[in-house]
């Protein structure tokens, strides 16, 4: 449990009164549609995550058993050829390159792979393949156990670009994985905003640590990348005319953090946030009833409301209210203010999130009645 956790369980259950969902952490801003720790905020979707299998979210695209996720590349009404031998699926030479049925975008994909057992050939000839995503950038496959090549061409690197961080294959025959985060370029209109991205875990190790791509997959010359390709393209495995063998293929379609446009990230747009925030508002406004006899709740939902979208139109009622509140606790001896300092001591609370985010003037009236009282009283006093 980390700090703020602690002190917001602490603030509730030292007060007994009901938390807001907002109005704690700083409120929403042109860049941010929620506040901080906001409890209004939709939460993650719930996955199921069991040791050894895929995420109840993902797409599996091979099961050690059946090849129909695949096609050949060449033909998406061509049945793959390659053959499933012992679970896995294996380079059937001169078959020619499979792609997957379905096309993905931006992705986590899982996939296991060997070098054949038994080591024939040397340098770019021994054990390669290739995952190609989207069928435009290539993690490269190769069997570099004991084995001299180019460093951009090494298992792990993204092919003719870059070289993996370390060299972390395992023997010839053995099984190994790559956990691989994809995100595709993103354009607006024809100007290139970002160039996409690779990271690469192999056998659990960071070798691709979020490269950003600079072109398509190539051989000998580079290839920039020019020109826009689809949002979603098939998954391609290159046949490079060695056995090698995949398993345990499963991929999860992940969004592009430019897809966010609400809440912080690249991709924000203020017209977004403030939509989104207006919409929050609204909803939240729905609660607000201004007549009802519980004062101090009205207020605290009403500057929840006024934290998201704050308006002459709700300031107008608002102010009426507080001033009532104000004139109420005027009327109570001490002991009845005591009674309320939980009550008293949390609306100034909340005042200051609105103050220290410039919701409300430093000289709001609500604060100064509370704070005046709290220090009359000695609320705070420390003994
Ligand atoms: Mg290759």
């Amino acid at each position: 449990m980390n700090k703020f956790t602690l002190a917001a369980l602490a603030a509730t259950s030292t007060t007994a009164l009901t938390a807001l969902a907002a109005l704690y952490g700083d409120t929403p801003n042109a860049t941010h549609a929620w506040s901080v720790h906001d409890m209004n905020r939709p939460r993650p979707k719930v996955i199921q995550a069991e040791p050894g299998k895929p995420p109840s979210d993902a797409i599996v695209l091979f099961d050690g058993v059946s090849v129909d996720a695949w096609c050949m590349g060449r033909n998406e009404n061509e049945p793959c050829k390659w053959n499933v031998v012992d679970g896995a699926m294996e380079v059937t030479r001169g078959t020619g390159e499979i792609r997957t049925k379905q096309s993905f975008g931006d992705c986590q994909l899982h996939i296991e792979w060997a070098a054949p057992a038994k080591v024939e050939g040397g340098g770019q000839g021994r054990g390669n393949s290739g995952i190609f995503l989207m069928g435009q950038h290539e993690v490269q496959v190769l069997d570099c156990y004991d084995n001299e090549t180019y460093a951009d061409g090494q298992t792990g690197s993204i092919y003719a670009e870059t070289p993996p961080l370390v060299n972390a294959c395992r023997k010839p025959g053995e099984f190994q994985s790559y956990d691989i985060i994809f995100h595709q370029p993103i354009w607006e209109g024809n100007v290139m905003k970002f160039p996409g991205s690779l990271s690469v875990f192999h056998n659990g190790v960071l070798i691709q640590d979020h490269w950003e791509l600079e072109g398509t997959a190539t051989h000998m010359t580079r290839r920039p990348l020019k020109n826009k390709y689809a949002e979603k393209l098939p998954l391609r495995i290159q046949d490079h005319g060695n056995p090698v063998r995949f398993r345990n293929i499963w991929i999860r379609e992940i969004p592009s953090r430019y897809a966010n446009t609400t809440h912080g990230g690249p991709g924000v747009k203020e017209a977004d946030v403030m939509a989104l925030r207006k919409e929050t508002a609204a909803l939240l406004e729905k609660k607000v009833k201004w007549d009802a006899p519980n004062t101090f709740e009205t207020l605290r939902q009403a500057m929840e409301v006024l934290s998201y979208e704050k308006t002459e139109a709700r300031m107008e009622p608002f102010i009426k209210l507080a001033q009532a509140y104000l004139e109420g606790l005027a009327k109570l001896d001490a002991e009845a203010l005591k009674n309320k300092k939980d009550e008293i001591i949390t609306l100034r609370n909340d005042t200051n999130v609105l103050i220290r985010n410039g919701v409300f003037a430093d000289t709001c009236k609500l604060r100064a009645g509370l704070q005046k009282i709290i220090d009359e009283q000695g609320f705070e006093k420390k003994r």
